[in-house]
């Protein structure tokens, strides 16, 4: 060995034991780092908590509702803090809140499709604390407590760039001087979607022996199909996971089948655990060419921004019309609202008496359609507990999980405005419906990644 052999050698070794020390060194300091961490957040933070009283997620949002004993004199301000372990604020979402008798009562929204993100969040653990803002500039932090009947919550990100997240909302005790005070949290971490969730359903309208809507030899069933797998198509080339809830090869069984059975249509589409359900429809009415567009069903109390853009996007593309059925719950040009009435709240009820069934707990915002009210659990207040045998039961009745949905008539049958369009014009009427769904989903500027079963299927050919 000559000399400058062993300098190289002995500075080598001196590197590496400089880096050793280093790792060990950034380890122990993690692991402090980490334990003080959660300390210091709580010491902001009030030896009371918030009683959080509800908690769902509905689509892709998380919604909050809370009661806190406080002077409830001279806020100035209430916002949700979800804050990393190092204290810093990552998000604030502000608080509408009204006061109560001993403190106020607060929600992160009124609308049931809005409040915390799901998708927004990064991965990273994200502590969520009440900030109580005075008018003399006073802050005050407060953990949150559950009171609800749920446990923890499991959520799986909508499938972009071939990549998931877990999301899962978790409630733990921080023993604060000797008294325990609960606090919830939200975990995101990267993972493989499980074989059994979904992105979004399609649920083609009618089916079996259901026609639906017929016109001169046309049935409903068979066209809302028709669509149906084309828009599944168009989605899976954008990578998302879709599930349809009948491809045309179901049985006389299907028709036999309540949507409440455990291989039905409501209960099929609970399993999927998907953030959106869209059901595709055609119109009818008694009297031909009384009417004629586009009607969009979107859920009660909630943010219609996706139901407005699926209209004002199946207007454009499929060069159709908004529909020209006028009433009540028409809330935007297309785009339908449609809750019990309340005539059809005492005939429920009528109905239940007669047949010797406790009645279903119908609000005056509870939506008429079962496919948006039964697939939304709690959210929706979906009521198809078993109480009426004939029914069947949807064992996500009382589910604070719940899939936004949206039914979509894209036009009417027995139309001759819309009729030929709809025969000749698919690739109009999907192109809005898709893009719809890839704007809200995956953001405009999204671009699908390369299909890798695609991939081979051209490989192949080549051969
Ligand atoms: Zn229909």
């Amino acid at each position: 060995m000559d000399d400058k052999k062993v300098l190289v050698k002995k500075i080598g070794i001196k590197v590496l034991i400089v880096v050793l020390i280093l790792a060990i060194v950034l380890i122990t300091y993690s692991i402090i780092y980490k334990t003080n961490s959660i300390n210091d957040i709580f010491k902001n933070v009030k030896d009371k908590e918030v009683s959080l009283t509800e908690y769902v997620v509905y689509g892709t949002h998380l919604n909050l509702k809370g009661t806190l004993e406080i002077e409830n004199e001279n806020i100035a301000k209430t916002e949700l803090c979800l804050m990393t372990i190092n204290g810093k604020n990552l998000k604030n979402i502000e608080l509408s809140y009204e006061k109560t008798e001993n403190g106020i009562e607060f929600t992160t929204s009124n609308l049931i499709n809005e409040g915390i993100d799901l998708e927004e969040l990064t991965t990273n653990t994200y502590y969520l604390f009440v900030k109580v803002e005075y008018q003399n500039r006073k802050t005050e932090y407060y953990s949150i407590k559950n009171e609800t009947e749920y446990d923890n919550i499991e959520y799986y990100t909508i499938t972009k760039n071939n990549r998931n997240n877990k999301v899962e909302v978790l409630f733990e005790d921080y023993d604060m001087d000797g008294k325990d005070l609960e606090y919830m949290y939200i975990s995101v971490n990267y993972e493989k979607l499980p074989d059994n969730v979904y992105d979004v359903v399609i649920d083609p309208g009618h089916g079996g022996g259901d026609p639906g809507a017929e016109f001169n030899g046309y049935r409903e069933a068979d066209l809302a199909l028709k669509y149906s797998l084309l828009i599944k198509e168009e989605l899976e080339d954008l990578g998302l996971k879709v599930l349809i809830t009948r491809d045309g090869t179901e049985d006389e069984s299907f028709n036999t089948r309540s949507v409440y059975d455990k291989d039905g249509r409501i209960n099929v589409i609970g399993n999927s655990k998907a953030k959106y359900v869209f059901a595709i429809h055609l119109n009818s009415i008694n009297e031909p060419d009384k009417y004629n567009g586009v009607e969009i069903y979107a859920p009660t109390r909630s943010n219609l921004d996706f139901a407005k853009l699926f209209a004002n996007n199946i207007v454009k593309y499929a060069n159709t019309k908004y529909s020209n059925l006028e009433v009540n719950y028409r809330l935007e040009k297309g785009v339908y609202v449609r809750t019990f009435r309340e005539h059809e709240i005492a005939e429920s009820i009528e109905t239940a008496k007669n047949i010797g069934f406790k009645p279903y707990d119908i609000k005056e915002y509870t939506p008429y359609l079962y496919i948006i009210r039964e697939t939304g659990g709690i959210a929706t207040g979906a009521y198809i507990d078993g109480r009426n045998k004939n029914y069947g039961i949807n064992l996500y009745y009382d589910s604070n999980i719940g899939i936004e949905s949206y039914l979509l008539e894209i036009g009417y049958i027995n139309s001759q405005e819309d009729l030929p369009n709809i025969l000749s014009n698919e690739e109009g009427y999907v192109k809005g419906i898709v893009k719809t769904i890839k704007d809200k989903l995956l953001g405009e500027d999204y671009v699908a990644p390369e299909r890798k079963d695609k991939d081979n299927e051209i490989k192949q050919k080549d051969k």
